[in-house]
């Protein structure tokens, strides 16, 4: 079948998420058949290198054998079964692993398919949390302003984006939302900036006023990704931990993009030398081989769950697939992975060259200071640099060259796997040079 008969069959029945149609639908989009490594491969015989892990998530690249084969090895012997009330050995090694790997005190893991999902049932937790103690008043959330958590309607509440959400203004319950920490526009920004943190004073003020009627506030550690990479310091993760102690309220970590070695550690909130009450994880939990995600809790969450005499509290929140136990063996093997991918000085050299590559092109364009974290790098094509429109034009002439990459705005960033080569990495920064110096 050649590109265009898949491009016709494509257009008249498959509806891309994110994705003005009409435009779309008379782009010449990648239709891409096969994936190895940090490359896809297109029906029409195009290798592209896969400049943003496939939405964040492909963290060990593409089609990894040892990924491959954990999958084929489950599916011979136990495809699905549920775990409302029974069990399986992969969810349980799972389950037991994430609780080794996250910070102390996250004991009990439940399992749902995608990141909007482990979101959901964080707050959900959160909520039934204060009611369980019998604190019935604390129905609201606080997040931070640009914040993105998951497109189902809770999430859509801590996460409210008026471009993408404005449909569903009035059916949301709207969280109440401090200062975003956006490093790239603070005042105080500079090469000898001292920074106190002082944008949290926001969080505080907010906190200060509303922690009554709050059950939990929910932030994207270290870096707030949809809004444009907008990387933050450790330092505001201690003082809200802080903070939620001081006001009794929870702390939810969104981990389902910065999670499993994204920021440099399998965690962000372990930068920050932090404990959450709820972390949320997906994305590159299966490497990106399989949907699945997972919520974590301490110890005082889940027991506020057991029944007190004849007052049942069972947490009535489920997915048929949570835990399916193809997903579950991909995660195991995932997670070996990292811890072994991570502890190579060939990491450690991949986010050096990273940051450096990704900083000259910036100077070029005249962001002086480029964000980094980790394997995320991002930069900023600043008005007089032509803004959003010449970021596109950027993606489009990288696209030709081999490199695909999806500006938010003005914002450009590479995410590569976290296993790409040297000579990949490299290869990508010297497209996204060449087509920064091809776009005018
Ligand atoms: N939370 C964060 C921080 C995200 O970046 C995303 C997706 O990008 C989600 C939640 C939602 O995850 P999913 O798209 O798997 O539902």
């Amino acid at each position: 079948m050649n590109y265009r008969e898949w491009h016709t069959r494509d257009t008249a029945c498959l509806w891309h998420p994110y994705t003005e149609i009409s435009s779309f639908e008379e782009s010449r989009f990648p239709i891409v058949e096969r994936a190895d490594g940090c490359r896809l491969y297109t029906t029409d015989g195009h290798a592209l290198l896969d400049g943003i892990s496939s939405w964040w998530c492909v963290n060990l690249g593409h089609s990894h054998p040892r990924l491959v084969q954990a999958i084929r090895d489950q599916a011979g012997r136990l495809q699905h079964t549920l775990l409302g009330g029974m069990s399986h050995p992969p969810a349980i090694e799972l389950a037991e692993r994430l609780v080794q790997l996250a910070p102390d005190g996250l004991g009990h893991v439940m399992f749902a398919s995608d990141g909007s999902c482990a979101v959901e049932a964080a707050l959900k937790i959160a909520l039934q949390y204060w009611h369980n103690l019998g604190e019935t008043r604390r129905t609201r959330f606080i997040s931070l302003t640009d914040g993105y958590h998951g497109d189902t309607l809770g999430a859509i509440g801590v996460g409210y984006v008026e471009a993408f959400h404005h449909p569903f203004r009035n059916v949301v319950n709207p969280a109440l939302f401090a200062d975003s920490p956006d490093c790239h526009r603070c005042s105080r920004r500079g090469p000898a900036k001292t920074c106190d943190v002082e944008c949290f004073s926001s969080m505080r003020a907010l906190v200060e006023e509303h922690h009554a009627e709050c059950a939990a506030v929910i932030v994207e550690p270290l870096c707030q990704a949809a809004a444009g990479i907008r990387i933050y310091p450790a330092g505001y993760l201690q003082r809200l931990r802080a903070l939620c102690n001081e006001y009794g309220l929870l702390l939810i970590a969104d981990e389902v993009a910065v999670g499993f070695g994204r920021t440099g550690s399998l965690f962000a909130c372990q930068q920050a030398g932090i404990v959450p009450d709820i972390l949320a994880l997906g994305k590159g939990l299966t490497g990106g081989m399989l949907p699945m995600s997972a919520t974590l809790v301490s110890d005082a969450i889940y027991d506020s769950f057991r029944a007190d005499g004849e007052r049942r509290r069972t947490f009535f929140h489920g997915h048929t697939f949570c835990g399916n136990p193809i997903a579950s063996a991909a995660a195991l093997a995932a997670l070996a992975l990292y811890e072994e991918e991570m502890a190579g000085e060939s990491f450690t050299q991949l986010m050096a060259l990273l940051e450096q590559g990704m900083r000259q092109i910036a100077i070029r364009l005249g962001d002086f200071s480029p964000r980094t974290v980790g394997m995320i790098a991002a930069f900023e094509v600043a008005e007089e640099a032509g803004g959003a429109a010449r970021a596109q034009r950027i993606a489009q002439h990288a696209l030709t060259c081999g490199l695909y990459i999806r500006p938010l705005g003005s914002v450009i960033y590479l995410w590569p796997p976290l296993n790409t080569r040297s000579d990949d990495l490299l290869y990508m920064l010297a497209i996204l040079d060449q087509a920064v110096t091809a776009t005018v």
